[in-house]
């Protein structure tokens, strides 16, 4: 394909992900989306509400028996927009891990997206989820577009949210639209850019895409009243406090775009697409170790970004999920694997959304490919044809939960350390080492605790090896130097580790501890681990 096709697939798609707290709405707009949208990968994972558990992935026992969802996948779609060139636009939504436990891959999903949505539901405002993610997004410059949604249902008022959003997290939403009729009166949207009264009729069960009616200001207050004369006034208070789109201000996470949306009965959505197709950023280069850049439509490059292992007996194997990031990517083509040199066969590259897979033929930077089998792939590891690129590590994130693992079954020591060392290499684990526990009973530090059941799980799975984990009281870890090290060890709720990337890490109780150590011991160094870059 010409660099001039690739530069056209490029310029049309938008990879992005929501980041929300459980229960917010995500699992309803994901569908809600898909409903605006024609599917590309459809592979049936998502056929409207009744079709909803099948959007959670099964892939591991553990996942099915507590009904949620482990992986993170994508879904891709095509959305022809109403401010398009003509051509369809090629979505790419990445799914984050939507449940009370946070994990790696969570962190992780966001170093292969270009936009980020925030959703919030509109009586609680912002949760800690959505804090701690958007915290990341932040910190790898990821633009942030804030959906307020469940407007349907009584909330905060639109005032409240920003002051809210602006207060806590310094970020300035700049509304698209104001809501007609307060939360829990949903009639529809007041169009800032052209003034005009977006009405929405609800459809049965909300189960299809709400029709949409346009009115002139007059005509809207004639028959909204009062609650058009609020939204007129809220947005021209938003327009006297310079809250107005500005896209180089919502590129550099400054400001964000924000909207007002039902999921549960489609209103919107469709501004929620036009919004992403207008101003979320297309997929750009990226820059190797080596300061060389990789412009999107150079030779095929991708960077994995997680990896998963089958323990479902039907899908017994491992899947890397790979972010394109240069050239034409075609199935069955052979690419360098960057950290081993070794020759990679894409024979079995697929779209993977759940459980359900469809084969993927061809794929271009943005979008996300599932690599079967792919058993010398690591997060953060890349992919490419000739010319050479390595593309930064993904950096690991800041561990909040510490259990030490021991090997029940005696005669398995071999096994449980080559589990261990496998693990730790597909980063589903950091596995903390130090003399006194000895190599028989690591430590595994996470940012999830499901983690550790994964670790048990599959050892036992994989490895047919027994473990225990057994949970430590730390909560917390600083990363710290061979100097700091003795007198860090002689104190009270305090422990030193090396990881395997060379990293030396204190752990300690709680932050009260930390706080007293930092105190009396001034000179030691005890630097914070970044929670995600
Ligand atoms: P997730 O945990 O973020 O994926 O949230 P879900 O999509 O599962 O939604 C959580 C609950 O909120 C479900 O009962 C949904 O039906 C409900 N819900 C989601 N969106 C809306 C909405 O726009 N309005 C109302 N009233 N309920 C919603």
């Amino acid at each position: 394909m010409s660099s001039e096709a690739i530069a056209r697939e490029v310029k049309r798609r938008r990879t992005f992900a929501i980041i929300s707290h459980p229960d917010a709405g995500k699992s309803t707009m994901t569908e809600a989306l898909a409903l605006h949208a024609r599917m590309i990968s459809e592979a049936g994972a998502v056929h409207g509400k009744g079709g909803r558990r099948s959007t959670v992935s099964d892939w591991m026992e553990m996942e099915k028996a507590r009904g949620i969802s482990i992986s993170s996948t994508a879904l891709q779609f095509a959305y022809e927009a109403e401010h398009g060139d003509g051509a369809p636009n090629v979505i790419n939504l990445v799914d984050t891990p939507g449940h009370a436990d946070f994990s790696e891959d969570t962190y992780r999903v966001l170093t292969a997206v270009d936009a980020a949505v925030m959703l919030i539901d509109a009586a609680k405002g912002l949760e800690p989820q959505t804090l701690k993610l958007f915290q990341v997004c932040r910190h790898r410059g990821i633009p942030v577009i804030t959906v307020v949604n469940k407007w349907d249902r009584p909330g905060q008022t639109p005032l409240e949210l920003i002051d809210e959003i602006t207060d806590r997290i310094g970020l300035i939403p700049t509304p698209l639209y104001v809501p007609v009729g307060i939360a829990g009166d949903y009639r529809g949207l007041l169009d800032r850019r052209t003034g005009e009264f977006i009405r929405f009729t609800r459809t049965a069960g909300g189960s299809k895409i709400a029709p949409e009616e346009i009115f002139g200001a007059d005509a809207a207050a004639e028959s909204e009243g009062d609650a058009w004369t609020s939204a007129v006034e809220e947005s021209e208070l938003l327009a006297e406090m310079g809250q107005d789109h500005d896209q180089e201000m919502f590129l550099a996470g400054q400001t964000s775009p924000m909207i007002f949306t039902s999921a549960m009965l489609n209103f919107g959505v469709r501004q929620l697409l036009e919004a992403l197709v207008e101003f979320a950023p297309p997929p750009e280069g990226r820059v190797g170790v080596d300061g060389t850049e990789r412009t999107v439509t150079d030779p095929f490059s991708a960077v994995v970004f997680k990896v998963q292992a089958g323990m479902d007996t039907s899908h017994r194997d491992r899947l890397a999920y790979m972010r394109i990031v240069s050239g034409e990517f075609e199935r069955g083509m052979v690419v360098t694997h960057a950290q081993t040199g070794k020759p990679f066969a894409t024979k079995y590259a697929q779209a993977v959304f759940g459980r359900d897979r469809a084969t993927v033929d061809t794929a271009y930077p943005g979008d996300v490919v599932g690599l079967v089998n792919a058993m010398a792939l690591a997060p953060g590891d890349t992919l490419f044809t000739d010319p050479r690129i390595e593309y930064p590590p993904i950096p690991s994130f800041a561990p909040e939960h510490f259990s030490a693992l021991r090997v029940t079954t005696a005669d398995k020591y071999k096994q449980f350390r080559k589990a261990i060392d496998q693990l730790d290499a597909e980063g589903v684990v950091q596995v903390l080492r130090n003399d006194l526990r000895g190599d028989a009973s690591p430590v595994l530090a996470a940012v999830g605790p499901m983690q550790f059941e994964v670790v048990t799980a599959r050892m036992k799975a994989e490895f047919n090896v027994d473990t225990v984990l057994e949970p430590l009281g730390y909560s917390l870890a600083r990363r710290t130097d061979e100097a700091s090290a003795p007198e860090l060890t002689r104190q009270r709720g305090v422990e030193v580790f090396s990881r395997s990337d060379g990293a030396l890490l204190a752990l300690f109780s709680d932050k009260w501890r930390l706080q007293f150590i930092e105190k009396e011991f001034s000179d030691l160094t005890l630097a914070p681990l970044v929670a995600a870059a």
